[in-house]
């Protein structure tokens, strides 16, 4: 992973964002820009360097994570080593990261750095992390083939009378061999009626005959995550779910098809949204139709209704339209998809045709 080239890149978007220099602090955005994973650690990144700070517990992993940056000791009190670094560089305004900068914190700093406007910047970094570069896409791809993987061993050892928690169990034991031991997320795992809550906890519930199961779950491979929902059927489903599985799966195959760049995330959401309602379902859509994946589950973009926000080369996201009705049970189907020069690319190969066990 180039993080030279991802600093240089953030340093080239300081004078737009009208500040000197950006601490970052968030530590998904240091690993993403310096590699650290570690739990606790600063860049302070101005036009021309940037400086790396973290604790005590950390400066043997920061040497070997780290070694192309200046290391410096984050100190017992973060906000006063930081107003000594920005005073050392004479940096007049201080750009913090707003989304995950607590108000103690800020204020905190604030009283360090009288005379020094710190200003609130927001989604800096994760608008770098969008577009994902060769590496992590191949991360992200092993990350998915080891999902698929998962999958088709889960598919073999669904019984009836399982429980929820135990198939969510399994298929947390698959994911961490296929992968890279981390998961994703928990799997949420929702036999019929449960189905119709999208984020449904895997509970005591035990699997009978014609329960659809929503299984949504994820691997990771070196950091990056993946998401995946497929819903099959144990036995022979009710007429309306087997239905409904049809205009989810229309619906999600007729976003992936509008994916492109320049295409606007709250227009590729609407594609999704009419098929939906065109079935008599659109009240049941009642989330957004994807989000970014990589370091974390849930990054940018974000693709829901009214977003302007256009997608572009290299960007991975999910698509997963839903319709979930009480007392019956729900469909979702996800899948990254990667933004291509002229379209989408689905990274996972497992069928969304109805699997009926
Ligand atoms: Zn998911
Ligand atoms: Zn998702």
């Amino acid at each position: 992973m180039d993080h030279g080239l991802r600093r240089r890149t953030l340093a080239a978007r300081l004078e737009e964002l009208e500040i000197d220099a950006l601490v970052v602090r968030a530590p998904v955005n240091v690993r993403y820009l310096t590699g650290f994973t570690g739990s606790s650690a600063a860049i302070v990144l101005d036009a021309q360097e940037a400086v790396f700070l973290t604790d005590g517990r950390y400066t043997e992993q920061a040497r070997h994570e780290v070694p192309d940056l200046e290391r410096r000791p984050l100190g017992e009190d973060p906000a006063a080593t930081i107003a000594g670094l920005v005073a050392e560089r004479g940096l007049a305004r201080l750009g913090i990261e707003a989304e995950h900068t607590s108000v103690a914190a800020h204020r905190r700093l604030a009283e360090q750095l009288a005379g020094i406007d710190v200003v609130p910047v927001e989604g800096a970094v994760e608008e770098l992390r969008e577009v994902k570069d060769p590496e992590e896409l191949d991360a992200l791809a092993r990350a998915q083939t080891a999902t698929d993987a998962a999958f088709d061993r889960l598919l073999e050892v669904i019984e009836l009378g399982v429980s929820e928690a135990r198939l969510a169990d399994l298929l947390a034991e698959e994911l961490r061999q296929a992968g890279d031991r981390e998961l994703a997320f928990e799997p949420i795992v929702a036999f019929g009626e449960q189905a119709a809550e999208p984020h449904h906890r895997a509970g005591h519930r035990l699997l009978e005959e014609g329960d659809v199961i929503v299984l949504d779950f994820g691997a990771t491979w070196a950091g990056y995550r993946t998401d995946m929902t497929r819903t099959v059927a144990f036995g022979s489903p009710a007429a309306e779910l087997r239905k409904i599985h049809d205009v989810v799966r229309q619906a999600q195959q007729a976003a992936i098809d509008a994916v492109r760049p320049g295409a606007a995330a709250g227009d590729l959401d609407e594609v999704a949204r009419q098929v939906i309602a065109e079935a008599g379902y659109g009240e049941r859509f009642d989330h957004g139709l994807g989000h970014g994946v990589g370091l974390e589950i849930h990054e940018a973009p974000w693709l829901r209704r009214g977003s302007t926000r256009t997608l572009r080369p290299g960007t991975a996201c999910t698509i997963e339209p839903g319709v979930y009705v009480p007392g019956l049970g729900g469909v979702r189907i996800e899948d990254v998809v990667v933004v291509t020069d002229d379209g989408a690319r689905v990274l996972g190969t497992s069928s969304r045709e109805l699997i009926e066990l």
